[in-house]
């Protein structure tokens, strides 16, 4: 089952100076997949995601999440859609620091007035998988990066999301904390069966994949997968 499904997408940017960011890019992205984008800074890889993610609109072009289009999405009905349907990770956590762990990775479900034992119920399963019990009752900025980016993967994926996208999940983390971030996320990916795609310039985040994507001058140029190597563009 595709849960991505970007056709013949291009973006430019219009400005002073029109930017061709991204060149008719085809992608299909199956369930259960682990993918990784990579390419040199200023590829199009960011623009990439934000069309994905619906931050931002393709110039022309399509793309289905789940098989609908949340372009053409009326904008509460959107909202909605993001918030139940994709899952978002940033290279800079993107926690409220006023809250405690537990306050920010319930966030999402607040937003819908869930009952609170469920809340709670999805919290400590949530937690677990991400080894934080303990951390739970600390405000954001008593505890380290890699646990404030385990943090962030609760809150994005407490709402089983179709797609979790994370931008530069281990760009602020040294290599230790990186390696328990990819870990965790290859956890989701094997265990709840949850598709990621993510945006990397790191190789050692990168070898987590299951397939990297190359993007270079806003087009497709490679990609690889785990256990064969081939040229697909
Ligand atoms: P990457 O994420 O691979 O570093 P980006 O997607 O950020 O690449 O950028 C791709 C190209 O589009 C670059 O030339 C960049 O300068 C340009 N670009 C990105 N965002 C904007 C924007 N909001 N307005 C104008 N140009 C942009
Ligand atoms: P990254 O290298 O992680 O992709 P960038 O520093 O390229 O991040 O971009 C950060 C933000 O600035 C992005 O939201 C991108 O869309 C925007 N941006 C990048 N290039 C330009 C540009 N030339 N004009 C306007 N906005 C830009």
């Amino acid at each position: 089952m595709n849960i991505l499904e970007v056709k013949g997408m291009n973006k430019v940017y219009t400005g002073r100076v029109a930017t061709h960011a991204l060149t008719d890019i085809h992608l299909t992205i199956q369930k259960g997949e682990f993918v990784g984008i990579m390419g040199p800074s200023g590829s199009g890889k960011t623009t990439l995601l934000n069309m994905v993610s619906t931050i931002d609109r393709p110039s022309t072009g399509e793309v289905l999440i789940g098989g609908s289009n949340p372009h053409r999405m009326k904008k509460s009905e959107l909202a909605l859609f993001r918030r139940r349907q994709l899952g978002f990770v940033f290279q800079d956590f993107n926690l409220l620091d006023t809250l405690t762990v537990a306050e920010n990775i319930v966030l999402p479900l607040t937003l819908d007035r869930r009952p609170v034992k469920e809340m709670d119920s999805l919290l400590f399963q949530a937690a677990e998988r991400l080894g934080i019990t303990e951390i739970l009752n600390k405000r954001t900025y008593e505890i380290s990066g890699g646990q404030r980016q385990r943090t962030a993967i609760a809150r994005a994926t407490i709402t089983s999301p179709v797609l979790l996208l994370a931008d530069e999940p281990t760009g602020a983390l040294d290599s230790h904390s990186s390696r328990v971030v990819m870990e965790s996320l290859t956890q989701i990916n094997e265990k709840d069966g949850t598709t990621i795609m993510l945006v990397t310039h790191d190789p050692l985040a990168a070898s987590y994949c299951n397939r990297i994507v190359f993007i270079k001058d806003g087009k497709l140029a490679a990609e690889i997968h785990r256990g064969e190597s081939r040229q697909s563009f």
